[in-house]
């Protein structure tokens, strides 16, 4: 499976990084993981149709993470070309997503009533298409804010969601069951600190993707000087937007 990273920036777009939205493709299905704007041209630049999307997954209510549903959700259920798209979006809260279902255009768009199919989610297995299966692991960010397990092909890649700040929040599961690739966000807590370099070492990863980064608290330098003390088995990258990863 694929690892395309649509938007990597912390809370603010920056010049050259969206907020957060990260697609991982497999069976010809694109499933995002996090959906913040503008998810649909980005998907549509790439020459992505909508009925391609397995479905959404929204780790947390923070609009950085689903500011894109808004627009997405609009065009899809409206528009005649989108007659028969189908997108599953599983969010783990509903009072949250009134910026979605409040806007002037989007309205009846909750348990099925559109073609985005509203779903809310807790903990546990949350999706499984038979291509696909995402587990959502509790942490401590916000209320109602998961970390995501997603299976296909044989594969896990864990994608942290947002962390309470110094991770003490940090899945366990790393510890116990081998991910191929982790996907850390790197807004909230110093990477290069002897807490978190212990937590990745522990961790049972073939490779570390730093994500949401905050450049004023994570600078390259910083990256790279916490790359350098991570365990030689793990492969080490900053993501960026675009990035394209074969897992
Ligand atoms: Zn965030
Ligand atoms: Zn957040």
């Amino acid at each position: 499976m694929k690892i395309i990273f649509l938007g990597t920036s912390h809370g603010n777009p920056e010049a050259n990084r969206f907020c957060s939205s990260a697609a991982v493709v497999t069976g010809g299905k694109w499933y995002l993981i996090d959906a913040g704007a503008p998810i649909l041209p980005l998907l549509l630049t790439r020459g992505v149709h909508p009925k391609e999307i397995g479905g959404i997954f929204i780790t947390h209510s923070h609009d950085d993470h689903y500011l894109g549903l808004i627009e997405y959700t609009r065009v899809i259920n409206k528009a005649a070309e989108y007659h028969g798209v189908s997108t599953p979006v599983l969010v783990p809260r509903k009072r949250v997503f009134s910026d979605v279902i409040n806007t002037k255009f989007n309205y009846k768009l909750w348990h099925g009533k559109g073609r985005t199919k509203y779903k809310k989610y807790k903990k546990g297995v949350i999706f499984d298409d038979g291509t696909l299966k995402v587990t959502a692991i509790p942490v401590k960010h916000i209320f109602l804010s998961y970390a995501f397990l997603v299976e296909a092909e044989g594969k896990r890649i864990l994608f942290s969601g947002d962390l309470a700040r110094g991770m003490r929040d940090y899945p366990n599961v790393l510890y116990t069951t081998h991910v191929d690739a982790l996907v850390l966000e790197a807004a909230h807590t110093y990477i290069n600190t002897d807490e978190v370099i212990d937590k990745v070492n522990r961790s049972k990863i073939d490779r570390l993707l730093i994500n949401h980064i905050n450049p004023y608290r994570n600078t390259p330098e910083e990256l790279s000087a916490a790359f350098g003390k991570i365990k030689s088995s793990v492969d080490c990258a900053a993501a960026f937007d675009g990035m394209e990863l074969t897992i």
